[in-house]
């Protein structure tokens, strides 16, 4: 596959993800942080092999910090197998669930668009599962268990449709079977396609799993990105135990303002007054509790988060969650780097930051292989805003990063030199 082919192909798999998600009623948007292509030296058969070579590789790391990517995924034009089985493998996870430094995937680009390889590989980086073993499968009759055994409720889904049951289909994160379709969801049960609901509250409920990851993976490199919040807390309450949850939440500038919403079906949600959630009553063992999350940035933007808490709760008492939020943030007091204006530019562009206090600042402009360019600011600076010009001289056209570091704190943005 040539690289404009490719370039095709990455445009058309990250619109099928952000489709799937909407059409699954997943609050999460996948955006590209940047795309390169480098030298990798496929292994046929070791597709698990090759992906821990990928996240140890340096220069991908240094493609990574540069774009500030949350996610990486090597869209490869290899074919690998599985050398024990013979299947074909279309794509691998470095590890299943939101973990930093394992959130590597390789999926195969030939097949990354009609099965959905590329949605199913990202999904696995946000933790969501095959379906459960020997359910709708087909490897077990001839001795293979190609389910998933772990316990819990991030599952892929099948269903059948239409009269007598007779379509069969299944989504994103099941497996590929033979003489069942592929359907662009990930499962829900929320969710109904053609009138059956698409997955089931304690087994297939993909959608959770993806939302609620959505604000750990978000966290995973400082981005350019504005306002993000999500929810830390236990997911888990045993008897009688309250909870407490925290709001956590990046850039805008204060005063924040929060609102706590809270949920028995994941569906309809209540407000929750300024300073507690008060559960009603629980009738059955085993519910859901689900949180969400709505804060306002002084600066007029929004967001939201979701959290979802299984309560081990069984005697029909109330009980009772409450919340603490860092409610009282002055503004501005983030550290900030502004977009370069113009961008894109020819000659010159301007570039500033801002620090709430007193500190060592470092802005330098780096190409696409992680080399510096230009240092614009270095040293140690008072508070408030500084800037500088930077001018592209004799450099190539294409894209660039600017990147602010002090001690704590990385920044990044992109620059569009245009020749
Ligand atoms: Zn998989």
């Amino acid at each position: 596959m040539n690289w404009d082919g490719l370039n095709a192909r990455i445009d058309l798999v990250m619109g099928q993800t952000n489709d799937a998600f909407r059409g699954s009623a997943i609050p999460v948007t996948v955006e590209e942080a940047g795309r390169q292509e480098i030298d990798f030296q496929e292994n046929q058969f070791g597709i698990f092999n090759d992906v821990t070579m990928l996240a140890a590789r340096a220069d991908v790391q240094a493609l990574r910090d540069q774009t500030a990517a949350d996610l990486v995924v090597l869209m490869t034009d290899g074919d690998y197998t599985e050398p024990n089985t013979w299947d074909r493998i279309f794509g691998v996870v470095r590890l299943i669930g939101p973990s930093e430094p394992d959130a590597y995937a390789i999926v195969e680009a030939q097949e990354a668009t009609a099965s959905y390889t590329f949605a199913h590989e990202l999904g696995h980086l946000f933790g969501a599962r095959h379906q459960q073993s020997n359910i709708y499968n087909p490897c077990a009759q001839f001795g293979f268990d190609c389910g998933d055994d772990t316990p819990g409720d991030a599952h892929g889904y099948a269903f059948r449709t239409g009269w007598l049951n007779q379509q069969r289909w299944y989504t994103i994160m099941h497996q590929i079977r033979p003489n069942w379709s592929p359907r662009m969801y990930f499962s829900n049960p929320q969710v109904e396609v053609q009138n059956t609901t698409i997955g089931a509250w304690n087994t297939n409920n993909n959608a959770r799993q993806i939302r609620d990851a959505n604000g750990i993976i978000a966290d995973f490199r400082p981005t350019v990105q504005g306002l993000r919040a999500w929810i830390e807390g236990p997911g888990y309450l045993p008897l009688y135990q309250p909870g407490n949850w925290e709001a956590v939440y990046t850039c805008g500038t204060g005063p924040y303002s929060f609102e706590w919403y809270f949920s028995y079906d994941g569906f309809n949600y209540y407000y929750g007054d300024s300073r507690e959630i008060t559960g009603g009553t629980l009738y059955n063992c085993n519910e859901y509790l689900y949180i969400q999350l709505v804060v306002h940035s002084g600066d007029g933007q929004v967001a939201q988060a979701f959290h979802t808490v299984y309560t081990d709760y069984c005697d029909g008492a109330p009980y009772r969650v409450a919340y603490s939020g860092k409610e009282n943030v002055s503004a501005p007091n983030e550290i900030t780097l502004k977009d370069a204006y113009p961008n894109p530019f020819g000659q010159t562009t301007r570039i500033e930051f801002y620090l709430p206090e007193s500190q060592e600042a470092r802005v330098e402009v780096l190409d696409l292989t992680g080399h510096t360019v230009k240092v614009l600011a270095e040293g140690t600076y008072e508070a408030g805003w500084h800037g500088n010009e930077f001018s592209s001289g004799n450099l190539k056209g294409g894209l660039y990063f600017c990147r602010l570091k002090t001690r704590n704190y990385t920044q990044t943005k992109r620059l569009i030199l245009i020749r």
